[in-house]
């Protein structure tokens, strides 16, 4: 008997005053209907990465077309009877349901729950909405809390995970650009309040991340060049022999040629790795060398209001930013600003910081969580492939580089 349709909401209108899941669904793995979307072919570059973090090791696998491969990677991972699924609208029906079909092939109770995409979603109503749904659900320890979308699913979904029960085990299946090089690697997991953002979190290692670059060919175009603006913090940030390969590679980036996507996202989450393993939770300073063009990227996305300017955007903006900043402190030459400037040019990311006032920049700044004891604090290049962290920068400077 299908039940494919029977929302959660449904199920629990009679106690439950508030819809708790916008989009609920359960699944039924003996009704469920084959997918009909062909698979797109397993490619043969597939990679493997691991992140060393002692006892919370996972690895992170990427390839093109391996969405179908997560229900057995999840069930080699542990003791697991009943996945969550939790997605987007836009992202669960053409990626959610089919891993929804995958890990029901493994003989695990699945259900999937689609929140509202954006930013909003972050917030303290929705991890409410979800924790409740999962005691509805009758979510224990053997359960796997699964997120399949953006940095904005992983974040909030990991969240719900490193706080309900004390903790349950969550797996990434990011599926924009930037969440697969960047948020769903490191174990940040959190949602804004509405007067910070990122404000409430936790650190919760995911058990693994699966990474399907066939994703990307429904990912907004605009999104995905924000992804690429991420890509590129990588080189400028860590290695310049990566930002070599992506400057000798603009058009088959353009082009989402999937063997070098594989190769590249591998890269910039083995880079990511090395620095999450030996600053796991941002003590020793080292984890901030991935906040290249941050200071300057927050107080932009701050201004704009969230979502106005995207994440991926408002870093290549900040780095060109702290690139000019860089310059007039002597600490970087003419040469690498041009660079970096000519390849985020040609990857179409936005170069012109918004007009806002130089004043309310240099304040929003100062309120920025990652402010050291109210000083400015920057992450400067020295030269292609390394940056240091810079403490008491005259605000002139700044002033200077934002022409206020
Ligand atoms: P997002 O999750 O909002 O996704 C961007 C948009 O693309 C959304 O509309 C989403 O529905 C859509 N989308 C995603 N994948 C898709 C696909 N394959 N096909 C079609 N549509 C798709 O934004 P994002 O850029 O992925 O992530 C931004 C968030 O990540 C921010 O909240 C930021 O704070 C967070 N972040 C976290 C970390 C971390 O370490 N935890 C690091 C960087 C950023």
């Amino acid at each position: 008997m299908a039940q494919v349709g029977v929302t959660l909401q449904e199920k629990i209108a009679a106690t439950v005053p508030v819809p708790l899941f916008p989009h609920a669904l359960r699944w039924l793995r003996a009704c469920h209907p084959p997918s009909e979307k062909k698979d797109h072919a397993v490619s043969e570059t597939t990679q493997t990465v691991r992140v060393e973090l002692a006892e919370r090791s996972y690895d992170i696998r990427i390839g093109t077309g391996n969405l179908p491969e997560v229900g057995p990677f999840l069930t080699s991972l542990g003791d697991v009877s009943h996945a969550v699924i939790i997605t987007d609208t836009n992202v669960q029906k053409p990626h959610a349901e089919r891993v929804a079909e995958s890990l029901a092939g493994e003989d695990l109770a699945v259900d999937l729950v689609a929140i509202d995409p954006g930013e909003p979603s972050k917030s303290v109503d929705l991890a409410d909405g979800l924790w409740r749904g999962l005691v509805e659900l009758g979510t224990d320890r053997r359960g796997v809390v699964v997120a399949v979308g953006g940095g904005v699913v992983g974040d909030l979904a990991g969240f719900v995970a490193a706080t309900y029960a004390r903790g349950i085990r969550f797996l990434q299946v990011p599926t924009s650009l930037l969440a697969q090089v960047d948020s769903s690697v490191g174990g940040k997991v959190g949602i804004n309040l509405p007067e910070a953002k990122n404000m409430v979190g936790a650190f919760l290692q995911p058990i693994g991340v699966l990474v399907d670059t066939a994703t990307l060919e429904t990912l907004p175009r605009r999104e995905y060049s924000a992804g690429l603006g991420e890509v590129v913090k990588y080189g400028l940030a860590l290695d310049a022999a990566l930002f070599d390969q992506l400057e000798a590679n603009v058009p088959h980036l353009l082009a989402q040629d999937h063997d070098l996507l594989v190769d590249v996202i591998a890269q910039c989450c083995r880079l990511k790795a090395d620095v999450v393993r030996r600053d796991e939770r941002e003590t020793s300073g080292l984890r901030a060398v991935l906040n290249y063009g941050h200071t300057f990227g927050h107080a932009f996305e701050a201004l704009a209001g969230y979502g106005e300017i995207l994440h991926g955007e408002a870093v290549t903006l900040g780095m060109v930013c702290a690139g000019r900043l860089a310059q007039r402190l002597g600490r970087v030459n003419d040469r690498f600003v041009g660079r970096q400037h000519d390849l985020l040019a040609a990857l179409g990311l936005p170069l012109e910081p918004p007009p806002f006032d130089a004043n309310k920049i240099l304040e929003t700044m100062m309120h920025d969580k990652k402010v050291a004891h109210g000083r400015l604090r920057f992450v400067l290049p020295t030269r292609l492939g390394h940056v240091e962290l810079v403490d008491d920068v005259d605000p002139a400077d700044v002033r200077a580089v934002l022409g206020g």
